[in-house]
């Protein structure tokens, strides 16, 4: 094989290299839909046009009282939340979810990050928002799964929104058991005083948005934000991939 050679100083060849890598690799792989697997122009980026209408969308960010709010009332002061799709009886929000948790598909997290962030920046309940915070696994968990599955949404919201995310801020010191076969006051009592914020310092006065990959009881976000709203002035809206009703 015929190779040209270009004259390059040692750090002119490193950059070159990581310049050409985006394009080589989107070669190899093509942007795909998350749901349906067909290929889609950069213009869509997650989901192709015919997935994206027919998923169910909540837009519970234009509503000031919505279903994700209203599971809060009496519990804990939230501003604002959404969460981006519905997730009971919907097959493909199922599966993206699975993927994401158990099969290391992180992209599908960063993809639907950016898309609601695009949606949450411009919105008046969420445009003051200070910093990101995922909702983070026990170090334990963490280790056995090789990574947090709402980082990657964190990083998404993040970016599109042009804001922080703090991934290491908030830290769950108690690895609780399977929460499935819990009632919803066993989960709750579960969760409370388990996690801690490392660096308060950082949160005083802030808008926190906390995010998660599904909400159900709102039990863990619940324990998440009671650590937050100890620190003075803080403010706590929530965000999630889905929701269930
Ligand atoms: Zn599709």
């Amino acid at each position: 094989m015929f190779v040209v050679r270009k004259k390059h100083t040692p750090e002119q060849h490193t950059m070159s290299f990581n310049f050409n890598l985006p394009k080589v690799t989107s070669i190899i792989y093509p942007a795909l839909c998350l749901n349906c697997n067909c290929k889609i122009s950069s213009k869509e980026q997650a989901i192709c046009l015919e997935c994206d209408h027919n998923l169910p969308r909540t837009n519970f960010q234009n509503r000031k009282e919505n279903q994700f709010l209203v599971r809060f009332w009496g519990r804990i002061p939230v501003h604002a939340a959404s969460a981006m799709y519905l997730f009971n009886g919907n097959e493909s929000v199922r599966k993206m979810i699975h993927e994401l948790k158990y099969h290391g598909k992180t992209d599908i997290g960063t993809r639907i990050g950016k898309i609601l962030g695009k949606r949450l920046r411009k919105n008046a309940n969420f445009d003051d928002v200070d910093m990101i915070l995922p909702v983070p696994l026990h170090w334990e968990r963490q280790r056995e799964r090789g990574y947090n599955q709402s980082d990657s949404f964190a990083e998404g919201l993040a970016d599109s929104m042009v804001r922080i995310c703090h991934k290491d801020n908030l830290e769950r010191k108690i690895n609780t058991i399977s929460q499935t076969k819990k009632s919803v006051v066993e989960r709750i009592e579960n969760v409370a005083n388990i996690f801690e914020v490392k660096n308060p310092k950082l949160l005083e006065g802030k808008h926190i948005l906390l995010v998660d990959d599904v909400v159900t009881t709102g039990a863990t976000l619940e324990a998440c934000a009671e650590a937050i709203l100890k620190i003075p002035d803080t403010t706590v809206s929530m965000a999630t991939i889905a929701i269930t009703v």
